[in-house]
């Protein structure tokens, strides 16, 4: 969530805060607690010194542990002082019956980092998990982009559970995963949150399809996002990404939320979804806590993944405009098969055909823009160039020496957005029920 958010979050340098309250209410918030032996009882200082050494849970205070002497250290009121290099914002929250939990992520290049949760005792189920799952995204995250920056992460407890601040979350189990990847946008490479929402919710989504794959131990699934485009495209109340956020009306949250992962996965279609991710890091890096502006983006992958991109942006981000691509005809002759491709979108694509031979026959030939995915599968791309001369139909020239095709499938990974799938499989399907796939997607 961010539409609650300061629009732009300056970092200034060090930031401290006291914060002055009745013995018995535990303080939680950004930044680092600065007087734990004027605040904390010395049980509490010891449960807090094992954190670092294990990823056991433990308990700081405890759901019967009540008041001044009891929850905090002893007296009438309390000074909590905190400090916080390098943030744009900053959250707290108390409660006079907060639970205190605590474990460690262990982030690449830095070690463990406590993760401490503070919530109340009639909500304990709803962080049963939060812990694991905080120390997985700290972690995931670390390595997928660059490593988490800040010394601790908070989740609180409270009546909004999803909102995101620089070392704390305001979420339990539910959202963890999600909001804990703000920690990386808009927190560390300090993005435009209202702008250009989907430089921050946007990138989390994508992030979070390969963080919860991984958190199942398995391949992320990113065949099939950006074809599913093709569906939306088209609808007038859908705001283009560069829109404010604050102005994309009815489908704010498609706008802001769900749209990136589609762009991205058709991306991962062109340069390869490890390669997207490999100059995602580097932008990381390279922009961290210098708030970059979207062109800075689009310039940094540009380069990132050496070529230009110029028209992928602008289609994706300008306008709300897709592909429409279909196979309209298949012609052989000798041993060459010419398939017409036909493009009714406004916005291109590279031509990507999956070719199925027949399992005897002619030898196959190799071809220079194709590759062999099985004995009898070959994936043959041609460049998006291939409109920019304004044409609508493509001739692509299959010479793989004669054997007999059996299939031939337009955009068979699913990643460019596409009105009507079904008409990019050769032969045409026979009978396809209504609202069924003419093919499979891989
Ligand atoms: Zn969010």
């Amino acid at each position: 969530m961010q539409r609650t958010s300061m629009s732009l979050r300056a970092i200034p340098p060090k930031m401290v805060l006291c914060f002055t309250l009745p013995a018995g209410w535990i303080v939680s918030g950004t930044g680092v607690l600065q007087n734990p032996d004027q605040v904390l009882t010395a049980t509490a200082r010891q449960r807090l010194a094992t954190v670092l050494s294990s990823d056991a849970i433990v308990t700081i205070v405890g759901p019967d542990e009540i008041g001044p002497g009891q929850a905090t250290a002893a007296g009438d009121r309390l000074v909590w002082h905190f400090a916080a290099d390098k943030v744009n914002d900053f959250a707290w929250a108390t409660a006079k019956k907060f639970v205190w939990q605590a474990t460690r992520a262990t982030i690449p290049t830095k070690g463990p980092v406590p993760i401490h949760m503070v919530f109340l005792p009639e909500r304990a189920a709803q962080f049963a998990r939060a812990g694991e799952i905080s120390r997985h995204a700290l972690e995931f995250y670390s390595k997928l982009w660059a490593p988490y920056p800040f010394p601790q992460l908070t989740l609180q407890d409270g009546p909004s559970a999803g909102m995101e601040y620089p070392m704390v979350i305001n979420s339990n189990q539910g959202a963890a995963d999600h909001e804990a990847g703000h920690q990386w946008w808009p927190m560390m490479v300090g993005t435009n949150e209202t702008r250009y929402g989907w430089m921050d919710e946007g990138f989390n989504q994508y992030m979070n399809i390969l963080s919860g794959a991984d958190s199942r131990g398995v391949a992320p699934i990113l065949n099939g996002h950006g074809q599913a485009y093709g569906r939306t495209s088209g609808s007038e109340d859908e705001a283009a990404m560069m829109w404010s956020a604050n102005d994309a009306g009815s489908m704010y949250g498609f706008q802001t939320y769900s749209k990136t992962p589609l762009m991205l996965s058709m991306l991962g279609g062109i340069v390869g979804d490890e390669a997207v991710q490999r100059a995602m890091s580097e932008y990381t890096h390279v922009w961290a806590f210098k708030h970059p502006s979207p062109w800075d983006y689009v310039f940094f992958m540009n380069n990132a993944l050496k070529q230009d991109l110029g028209w992928f942006w602008y289609y994706w981000l300008w306008t709300t405009e897709s592909v429409d691509g279909r196979i309209s005809n298949v012609a052989s002759s000798g041993a060459r098969t010419t398939v017409t491709v036909r493009q009714d979108g406004q916005m291109p694509s590279p031509v990507v055909l999956k070719v199925k031979f027949a399992a005897e026959g002619a030898a196959l030939k190799a071809m220079p823009n194709a590759r062999m995915i099985d004995a009898t599968t070959a994936v043959v791309t041609w460049p998006v160039d291939v409109w920019f001369n304004g044409s609508r139909t493509f001739d692509a020239v299959l010479d793989f020496g004669g054997r007999a095709i059996e299939s031939i499938t337009l955009d068979p990974m699913c990643r460019f957005p596409d009105r009507d799938p079904n008409d990019n499989v050769w032969p045409a399907p026979a009978g396809l029920a209504a609202g069924a796939r003419a093919y499979v997607c891989g």
